[in-house]
């Protein structure tokens, strides 16, 4: 009972490096330590090896090497995508930007700071299951429009949003689709051809590679602004020396993903169905966010009524086990998550949201250990909220609250 872990169930905000990418990239950061530009043998020894990881990259999505451009993360991938086509095809379709509500803030606040300079844009709506709805993305083609990001599969609730539809009708109108697969690469299969876009990011630290490298897949024939300008790397696209271990490191966990695919979904989502199974059995009073189905295998984001997700975040810290809160504290704020708030959940509800994100480390003992700290914490955190009913262990309205308020100061 006083036993101590650490439990970490938040992979969807980062994962450890694996060992074996660890291990592949030590040599580029010891002896290989060649510009990959340079023309003599540490240059060139470097360069063969950069050329081996694009093809590695380019296979898992079923797309050419040339297509494929190593960036600095999922961030840039999407700024690179969006403000470099954006930039580059101003007069197709009169240059709108459509994306969705639910977008990572490396797409939304793209589309937000083009739409703050001269471009047109709109922002789709989504449903109470976080999935944008067709007809509203048909009719927001049919306006014209350059280009469409809609994400993949989401961060917080792991929706995956219907991208070879949305891709296949983009197409009919001569528009070009973006996704920000970060969520879904190496989760499930993401193939550019099966799918249909013209743009697709990932990242390497959500798949067990290092931060701070990334990639972007770019359709031959799709024009970009580069967002870097200087020398000649990434054929001109992105300037600045290549993050070499970085991709060698990205390049290896892909090579692990593809082997271990779908091994690694099946366990993931076992252990998260069953930490999905036991919250609802043994917590009263929660709801699980986000489409049931059409979900990334590894994420479960739920809302416990009547509780405080900061407080909860910091009991269950102080227990050793990490998840987010449906605030977005990236800013030091408490702002409700826009994922949540665009579903339609009540701010109040938002609040008391927790993501879990489940990764290959994470074993049935990790679920045992949450679940034996979780139902505690959750009833301490609701014996002070004004609308929990400690003696009946139940939620009660906001006038039953004061009513119960009134008679107590008699
Ligand atoms: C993490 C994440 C990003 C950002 O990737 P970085 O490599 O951290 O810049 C973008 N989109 C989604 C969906 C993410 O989960």
């Amino acid at each position: 009972m006083n036993e101590r872990r650490r439990v970490y169930f938040d992979h969807n905000a980062t994962t450890p490096v694996h060992p074996a990418v660890l291990e592949a990239m030590l040599p580029y950061l010891k002896e290989q330590y060649g510009n990959p530009s340079s023309g003599h043998q540490f240059g060139r020894a470097v360069r063969n090896r950069i050329a081996e990881a694009r093809e590695i990259v380019a296979a898992a999505l079923g797309a050419k090497p040339a297509e494929i451009y190593f960036t600095s993360g999922g961030t840039e991938s999407d700024n690179l995508a969006i403000k470099g086509y954006a930039w580059a095809n101003r007069k197709t379709n009169g240059g709108a930007i459509v994306t969705s509500s639910i977008e990572h803030p490396a797409v939304l606040e793209v589309v937000k700071y083009l739409g703050k300079n001269g471009f047109q844009t709109r922002i789709l709506k989504v449903g109470p299951d976080a999935l944008v709805d067709l007809g509203e993305v048909r009719e927001a083609l049919d306006a014209g429009v350059a280009l469409i990001s809609v994400m993949h599969g989401n961060n917080e609730v792991g929706s995956i949003q219907p991208v070879a539809e949305i891709a296949a009708m983009a197409k009919e109108r001569g528009a070009a689709m973006h996704t920000d697969a970060v969520q879904t690469f190496m989760k499930i299969p993401v193939k550019v051809d099966e799918l249909g876009v013209d743009m697709l990011s990932l990242s390497g630290h959500k798949i067990n590679a290092p931060k701070g490298v990334g990639a972007l897949y770019v359709r031959k024939g799709i024009k970009l602004t580069p967002l870097n300008h200087g020398g000649h790397h990434e054929r001109g696209v992105r300037a600045g020396t290549e993050n070499v271990p970085g991709i060698i490191g990205l390049a290896k966990a892909v090579e692990l993903g593809v082997a271990n695919m779908e091994e690694n979904a099946r366990r993931a989502r076992e252990l998260r169905d069953e930490l999905e199974r036991r919250i609802l059995a043994e917590i009263p009073f929660v709801i699980v966010n986000g489409h049931r189905e059409r979900r990334t295998p590894n994420t479960l984001n739920v809302t416990f009524e009547c509780v405080e997700g900061e407080a909860l975040l910091i009991n269950l810290d102080m227990a050793g086990i990490a998840i987010s809160t449906g605030s977005a504290c990236s800013s030091g704020s408490l702002d409700p998550s826009h994922v949540l708030m665009a579903m339609g959940i009540p701010h109040e509800l938002i609040h008391g949201s927790l993501r879990f994100s489940v990764g290959h480390e994470n074993t049935r003992e990790d679920i045992d250990y949450v679940m034996r700290h979780l139902p505690r914490i959750i009833a301490s955190v609701r014996e002070i909220s004004p609308l929990w009913d400690v003696k009946n262990q139940r939620v009660v309205s906001v006038e039953e609250a004061a009513a119960g308020a009134r008679i107590a100061r008699k």
